[in-house]
């Protein structure tokens, strides 16, 4: 595996490596987990050439400290990308990806205003920023998301369009702990009593699907904030119940198309994110 710090660096060594077919692109923020494995995986099943990238990105962290508290494992991330089989990492400095401050405004109407958008003002303005110009540095003819970032998906699919970009967007589907807790980056800062209660999240949803069958969808929305919220651990921030393409809240389970359940968690000060799908 190839490791380059430099946009000019990464360029040449894919440019040598183009010929040998399509190019797969996973960027992710490092602190790699099983999660971030599976997409590797994927990647490398689809594609000739496999190109991650480890950027925690400080134009999409609305909060300072969050930024500051990110977890950072370059080593160990370097190793499991080439137990994977990746063969280029991109691993550049801020200055590297924003030689001057990106001021591009992106407008993704609803989708980019509802869920994350509306807690995290900014949020996905930077996840477009850094996004497409790690797209036009790699140019890659597939791209691999993982679904616990459900919002995320249609904001980057949404940016693409935008663009007028080509490549493929590949869904991935979300990984979890035996006990169901979604895996992410940010586990690593829970306490063991939080991360303790943290399984209540995906265990309260997933419970929840069933209720389609007696409860109403905001009878659903309302027991599901109250499950998680009995416990001291963990406040709701936002749970919502919406149309997958629009992301608009639905107001009953005979909608006209696919429906997800997506959530929002303040575990002290961690905050995790979960969704479900309920049709
Ligand atoms: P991050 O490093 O958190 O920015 O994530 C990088 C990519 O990995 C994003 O596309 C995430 O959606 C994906 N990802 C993170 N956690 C998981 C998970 N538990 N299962 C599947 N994909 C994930």
């Amino acid at each position: 595996m190839k490791t380059c710090r430099t946009v000019s660096e990464l360029k040449n060594a894919i440019s040598e490596r183009r010929s040998l077919g399509s190019v797969g692109f996973v960027p992710t923020m490092g602190a790699l987990h099983a999660g971030h494995a599976s997409l590797i995986e994927r990647c490398r099943a689809e594609n000739a050439t496999v190109v991650a990238s480890v950027f925690v990105n400080p134009t999409q962290f609305n909060d300072k400290n969050d930024l500051k508290n990110y977890p950072r494992t370059e080593e160990a991330d370097a190793a499991l990308l080439e137990s994977k089989g990746c063969d280029i990492v991109f691993m550049p400095s801020v200055e590297e990806v924003y030689p001057e401050p990106d001021t591009r405004v992106f407008d993704f109407g609803t989708i980019g205003a509802v869920m994350e958008g509306a807690h995290r003002p900014g949020h996905f303005n930077g996840v477009a920023q850094v996004v497409s110009r790690l797209f036009d540095f790699v140019n890659p003819d597939k791209a691999y998301f993982g679904e616990k970032d459900f919002q995320q998906i249609a904001i980057i699919k949404s940016m693409c369009k935008q663009l007028g970009l080509t490549l493929e967007i590949v869904e991935c589907p979300i990984v979890r702990e035996a006990d169901g807790l979604a895996m992410s980056s940010r586990n690593t800062l829970l306490s063991p009593e939080q991360r303790a209660a943290a399984p209540v999240i995906h265990m309260t949803l997933a419970a929840s699907v069933a209720r389609k069958e007696w409860a109403d969808v905001e009878e659903t929305k309302k027991w599901v904030k109250e499950q998680i919220d009995s416990n001291n651990m963990l406040k709701v921030e936002y749970y919502d119940i919406v149309d997958s393409l629009t992301l608009c809240s639905v107001d009953s389970w005979e909608h006209d198309g696919s429906i997800y359940g997506c959530i929002a968690v303040q575990v002290g000060d961690v905050r995790l994110i979960d969704n479900i799908r309920y049709k």
